[in-house]
């Protein structure tokens, strides 16, 4: 982090402040606390970092923020209105005063790969930054705008909501130059509403938007579509389905795909010019999340040798969307969340793997669907009858997975509500050469039903 002083902090939370100090970090941990630290305490559900501020004093803190007005502290202070608030505007003035750019990553389904392409296409050329892990709430954007320094180039931030506002507070933070919205699915749809209501919840990412800066928009999305020139503000779209976007991909056989510029601005590829591209990581919607990252890459002027370089040396670990040969199973895991659309898109990658023998879905519930859940089920096991052979579902909505399959015609379905049992099945039914997706929401922990299959628990 940039030094900075208790009085800029000031500024930029509009805050009172007693004292002045000079600072090279912010902590919101009081059990960890740098060197030069302002401890930054937040109110949570269950705790009061107020509460915590001599701990924090007694671990260093050089300066303390606090919206207790009434209390006296023996280091420098600041106090703000509301410490959550504060903690976001500190973290836009500082962002400013660093100087880079900010690419703001938003989306139902997509953002942390999305994100994590933009970086692998960013780093080729700019000194770039992105979110760790998926630090993408209203606490965690900010602490990622305050890891820039005056190096950075771009920062690539993820940005996740799940309510009405989460993203204007947000975008006023980060201020990005540009910002990507890869889909608008159904997820939170229990907090807002409708699919509309969701779209415009994303959409309030382009209220932070720099002057000069622009929107880039899945543009197969028909909400984000129909509203592109009611946005006020320069928008540009990629797409697959949509071959009116600014920026089009065509699939080829062996999973590359040719890039094509409808539209973009760009001198290192000109309107009318293509490339061809791969990735590391399998199905057309990561074809659509890199289409995100190329956009940003050549608006930012990136060569496409760069970027081409860049999409296809990121590749996806552990439980995220990996597949691999083990005992025999060709596995494909994407353990680490689910909604409906993730489903059908995931659904999809296995429907293309069935050469060897046959495609086994091993669905876990998803979870926070809402009013959705018995339709967002269904809608899963729908596209399990689609695309795969076989179907095991998982977990207190397993029975809805099945009715979806079956409403089309699919006879191979089983449904658990003890994972160990489905683990037993599933180990006697499946043969070598299978191609089995392992999906399901976090909590439904389906890494560990993998596990147990393959004989690791
Ligand atoms: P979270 O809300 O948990 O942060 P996220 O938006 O960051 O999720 P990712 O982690 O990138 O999303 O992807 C989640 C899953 O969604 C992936 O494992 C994949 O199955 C699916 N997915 C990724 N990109 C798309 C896309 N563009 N369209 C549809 N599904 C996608
Ligand atoms: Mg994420």
């Amino acid at each position: 982090m940039e030094r900075f002083t208790l009085a800029q902090a000031a500024e930029w939370t509009k805050g009172e402040t007693a004292g002045d100090a000079v600072l090279t970090a912010v902590s919101t941990d009081s059990r960890r606390i740098p060197q030069e630290a302002l401890f930054l305490p937040l109110a949570g559900e269950r705790f009061d970092g107020h509460d915590f501020i001599g701990k924090a004093l007694e671990n260093g803190a050089a300066a303390v923020m606090s919206h207790r007005a009434c209390e006296e502290y023996p280091v420098p202070a600041l106090y703000v209105g509301n410490t959550s608030q504060a903690l976001l505007d500190l973290a836009g003035g500082y962002r400013m005063m660093c100087g880079g750019s900010v690419v703001g990553v938003t989306g139902s389904v997509g953002k942390t790969t999305t994100k994590e392409l933009l970086y692998a296409v960013l780093a080729q050329q700019f000194r770039a930054e992105k979110t760790e892990g998926n630090l993408n709430n209203e606490i965690g954007l900010p602490l990622t705008l305050m890891r820039m320094t005056k190096d950075t180039e771009v920062m690539v931030a993820e940005m996740g909501m799940n309510h009405f506002g989460e993203l204007s507070r947000m975008t006023a933070s980060a201020q990005p130059d540009y910002a990507v919205i890869t889909n608008i699915g159904t997820s939170h749809i229990e907090f807002l509403g409708s699919r509309e209501g969701i779209c415009r919840a994303k959409l309030e990412i382009l209220e932070g938007l720099r002057q000069g800066g622009a929107a880039v928009l899945c543009g197969d999305e028909p909400l984000l579509w129909d509203k592109r020139d009611s946005l006020g503000c320069t928008v540009y779209t990629y797409g697959m389905e949509n071959q009116a976007c600014d920026l089009v991909a065509h699939l080829h056989p062996d999973g590359s795909f040719t890039v094509i510029n409808n539209g973009l601005p760009s001198e290192m590829l000109p309107v009318g010019g293509s490339f061809t591209a791969k990735l590391s990581i399998p199905g057309a919607h990561n074809v659509l999340n890199a289409l995100a990252a190329a956009s940003v890459g050549l608006l930012m002027g990136e060569t496409v040798e760069n970027i081409r370089t860049g999409l296809v040396s990121y590749t996806a670990s552990g439980m995220r969307q990996n597949i691999y040969e083990q005992n025999g199973f060709r596995i494909y895991a994407d353990c680490y969340n689910a909604s409906p659309d993730a489903m059908e898109a995931t659904l999809g990658v296995l429907g293309t793997m069935g050469d060897t023998g046959r495609r086994i879905a091993v669905l876990g519930s998803m979870l926070e669907l809402g009013d959705y859940t018995e339709e967002g089920h269904r809608r899963a096991g729908r596209a399990a009858a689609e695309h795969a052979d076989v179907l095991y579902a998982y977990g207190p909505s397993a029975d809805a997975i099945a009715r979806g399959a079956e409403e089309k015609g699919m006879t191979a379905v089983h449904a658990f509500t003890d994972q160990n049992e489905l683990v037993e099945k599933l180990r006697a039914d499946a043969k070598p050469g299978d191609a089995l997706l392992f999906k399901g929401s976090r909590g439904m922990r389906m890494e560990r039903a993998l596990a147990l299959f393959l004989g690791e628990e």
